[in-house]
């Protein structure tokens, strides 16, 4: 599976996980899905920040304790030939690569993007999907 994530999307992750650093951020990826011959191929496009419920110990894998926000960006992107590709968190202080909780979370056919942010700023951004 190729995932493109374009310059307004990684722009919009990158200033939610240095604005919340040190705590995480988390939000949810705005896309499309082009599947043709089997080769499925992802395009992000937007992205949209989780309010900031839990101050402080907000993890990455909440999505399911807050249905509300992903109604309300569910009905935001109706009908805008949007769809929800996935989502991101930020590691502060940590490498960009899923914990054992993260992948056990993992949908299948979703991206999840991992931010690795320090004090100087994003240092690292990469996709992973539960396929790879
Ligand atoms: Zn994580």
């Amino acid at each position: 599976m190729e995932i493109n994530l374009n310059k307004i999307s990684s722009c919009q992750m990158e200033e939610a996980a240095k604005a919340a650093y040190p705590g995480e951020c988390c939000g949810i990826l705005l896309g499309k899905t082009a599947k043709n011959s089997g080769k499925g191929e992802i395009e992000v496009l937007e992205t949209r920040e989780a309010p900031n419920l839990v101050q402080g110990e907000q993890k990455s894998t909440r999505f399911e304790a807050n249905p509300l926000f992903l109604y309300q960006v569910e009905r935001e992107i109706e009908g805008s030939g949007l769809e929800i590709v996935g989502f991101y968190h930020s590691h502060p202080d940590c490498e960009a690569i899923p914990s054992r909780e993260d992948t056990e979370k993992m949908v299948p056919g979703l991206i999840y993007a991992i931010l690795s942010v320090t004090a100087d700023g994003v240092v690292d951004i990469r996709t992973f999907t539960a396929e790879s």
